[in-house]
């Protein structure tokens, strides 16, 4: 099994190569889209074919004096753009045309080497090069097979270190839940809880924020696309830091109790959650658990350790003792209409995640 970490390390990019490449792909962009075609019914459909990538390409090369791999991959990622777009169109779903906004360079494997730690960038071939040293980095993985495709932006570089592992049979299964202002979990037998709060205020803040920038969209429209970008990027900064931190802890407790995970498969999530409040909320909700889920996923899987998605439907309405049916009780509680029971929801939920995650009946554990 091969598990990926993907980090950020912080450096100063090449201006000119940042600013070239970006007008590169503005003019592929150009270029590639007018190789859509549309059908009578108003399908899209992209004809491209190797001639015609020839001569976009020898277009593009003209004074281009960086190296001739940097062409070839924002070809290629632009014809990805624009078949994404494509494929949205037909669906439906697309914004009038695609868009380049991000200001990063892809670099492909063939044109950087690593040495002791060391990152060496071909700028310009045999002339220019970009030296990046990770040992630098203290929370870099020290361990990995290899470093794939990087990414560089203006003020940092994008690593992606790889690595083969063998899975762990787990010694059991911790679970979770995650909710709009807290993650709840069970791990080793112990109810665990991080509090969201901070999150749900920085969310709030921002959406408050966003709501502002909107009124300005009609007078100042540039103004505000840069500044609800600038917003965005922050906010969501703000929240991976604090997910960040959360799901660096449990992966580091589950590692070494050598313990998988139990987690809700959120295409099931729709109309198990909060139906009743407001459409904000659940989508902050299901934000954070996607969040959540992604980053503790590829960090137990870079230790071998398995993640399982279960339907969670019914998971904190079920009784994990006698599978009777829970109802409201007070505040967050619940209790069960068939014995008894009484306890808090989001526990429960986790109670039932485990149980069910490892093919456990209420009598049987
Ligand atoms: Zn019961």
């Amino acid at each position: 099994m091969e598990a990926i970490k993907a980090y950020s390390v912080p450096l100063t990019a090449p201006k000119d190569l940042i600013e070239e490449n970006f007008k590169l792909r503005k003019i592929a962009l150009e270029e590639i889209f007018k190789h859509v075609k549309f059908s009578k019914v108003g399908k899209a459909h992209l004809r491209f074919n190797k001639s015609d990538r020839r001569e976009l390409r020898d277009k593009l090369l003209k004074g281009w004096k960086f190296a001739k791999h940097y062409v070839d991959s924002v070809i290629n990622s632009v014809i990805g753009l624009v078949k994404g777009w494509i494929s949205l169109h037909n669906q439906g779903r697309a914004k009038s045309k695609p868009e380049i906004t991000r200001k990063s360079v892809y670099i492909k494997t063939t044109l950087f080497s690593v040495r002791d730690g060391k990152i060496r960038i071909t700028i310009e071939p045999r002339k220019r090069y970009l030296e990046v040293d990770l040992t630098k980095f203290n929370y870099l993985p020290k361990e990995y097979d290899s470093i794939g495709g990087l990414i560089l932006q203006e003020d940092r570089l994008i690593v992606t270190f790889k690595r083969s592992v063998e899975q762990i049979e787990p010694k059991d299964y911790a679970s979770f839940d995650v909710n709009l202002t807290n993650i709840t979990g069970l791990i080793n037998g112990r109810i665990v809880r991080f509090d969201l709060r901070e999150l749900y205020h920085i969310h709030r803040v921002y959406e408050e924020k966003r709501r502002k920038i909107q009124k300005l969209a009609k007078t100042k429209p540039k103004t505000a696309k840069r500044l609800m970008q600038k917003y965005s990027k922050r906010e969501k900064n703000r929240a991976k830091d604090i997910m960040h931190k959360i799901t660096t802890s449990i992966a580091g407790e589950l590692t070494s109790l050598k313990h998988g995970v139990i987690l809700e498969n959120l295409k099931f999530i729709k109309d198990n959650i909060l139906n009743s409040c407001r459409e904000l909320n659940r989508k902050l909700s299901k934000w954070n658990a996607r969040i959540f889920q992604f980053m503790l996923e590829y960090k137990l899987k870079w230790f071998g350790l398995p993640v399982k998605f279960i339907n969670p439907s019914n998971s904190s309405k079920t009784c994990p003792l006698c599978s009777g049916r829970l109802s409201a009780y007070e505040g967050r509680l619940t209790k069960c209409k068939n014995c008894g029971f009484v306890q808090d929801r989001d526990i429960v939920a986790v109670l039932n995640l485990r149980m069910w995650g490892s093919g456990v009946t209420p009598n049987g554990d």
